[in-house]
């Protein structure tokens, strides 16, 4: 019961990563010490942000990062956001859990680029709550401003479902952002239920595969249809594709073959705290000053 589990994540919880599971956040009695444990969380260092590089998949140039957020909680434990997320988002919390992710990732382009590094564009996930429950252009338009970060160097990605709540007015929401010069990109594509037409009359830039597809390149022929289509629509509607989840040179190679543009995933580098991603990215150039990528 989610009593005992507390008190066994409370004992073990920093060694064990998915202790809870997204089934035990349903709990209400582990939700709301989640939500109170997240409320008090927000602006501490407790929450971080990590970055993983999105590559070229033919010329393995670095092309920007996705931020991931990453809680240590001193009383649940290391918490993935796939269980915390999803409380934050039922409870509100995701609209100023939101914002410091987005003023934090806009402050982290600011601080590479001061230290000679250069732009990279950054990407930042959006989910419904900060889409729907408040006016998010105004607050892109605002922090940007306030940043003095380029548009250009912030990408939002949003899945497929976010828009869909309201497809009228969400193509709408992402016109204005598209106005403000940011890129947008559409997470998880293929698990979700929008049709085609729909995605045409969005204005996104990117679309990343989900990594459910990536996963079973190579064994299945039947994915490797679907990505091939994916990428074919994709390019006749002028967005880049991102492969997600990228484990294998395997996978990395058909990839390629398919024709997707990106990729991101544990074959190229985990998502890494900023100071590891600013060596892993030194690192990066000089490799591909020495050696051509494959
Ligand atoms: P996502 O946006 O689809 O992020 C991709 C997930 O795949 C990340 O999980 C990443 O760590 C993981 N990943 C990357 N490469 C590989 C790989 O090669 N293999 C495998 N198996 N996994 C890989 P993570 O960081 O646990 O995030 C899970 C989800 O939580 C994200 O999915 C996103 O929907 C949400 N999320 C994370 N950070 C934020 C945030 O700041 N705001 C919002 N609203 N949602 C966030
Ligand atoms: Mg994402
Ligand atoms: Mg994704
Ligand atoms: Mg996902």
């Amino acid at each position: 019961n989610a009593d005992s589990a507390m008190y066994e994540a409370k004992h073990n919880g920093r060694n064990n990563y998915s202790f809870f599971s997204a089934d035990m956040a349903q709990q209400s009695a582990l939700r709301v010490a989640i939500e109170r444990s997240l409320r008090s969380a927000v602006g501490t260092d407790e929450l971080t942000l990590h970055f993983q590089p999105k590559l070229d998949l033919s010329s393995g140039a670095l092309l920007g990062a996705e931020a991931l957020l990453r809680w240590n909680s001193p009383t649940l434990g290391i918490m993935a956001p796939d269980t915390f997320i999803p409380v934050a988002e039922e409870s509100g919390l995701i609209v100023p859990l939101g914002t410091w992710v987005l003023e934090q990732a806009l402050a982290q382009i600011k601080a590479w680029h001061a230290s000679g590094m250069g732009w990279l564009q950054v990407s930042v996930n959006v989910s419904a709550g900060q889409f729907w429950k408040q006016d998010l252009p105004e607050l892109v338009a605002n922090r940007l401003r306030a940043s003095s970060v380029p548009a250009a160097m912030l990408d939002l990605e949003l899945t497929e479902r976010v828009a869909m709540v309201n497809p009228q007015e969400g193509v709408l929401i992402c016109q204005r952002l598209k106005r403000l010069g940011v890129s947008l990109s559409m997470d998880d594509f293929g698990t979700g239920y929008s049709s085609l037409s729909y995605l045409s009359r969005l204005p996104m830039d990117v679309l990343k595969i989900d990594q459910s597809f990536v996963q079973r390149l190579g064994d299945d022929q039947h994915d490797a249809q679907i990505v091939r289509s994916v990428v074919q629509l994709a390019h006749s509607l002028n967005l880049r594709t991102v492969a997600e989840g990228v484990e294998t040179t395997e996978q990395h190679r058909f990839l390629q073959t398919l024709g997707c543009d990106q990729g991101q995933g544990y074959l190229f580098a985990r998502p890494l705290p900023a100071s590891a991603f600013a060596q892993w990215w030194q690192e990066h150039l000089a490799r591909s000053l020495l050696q051509p990528f494959s």
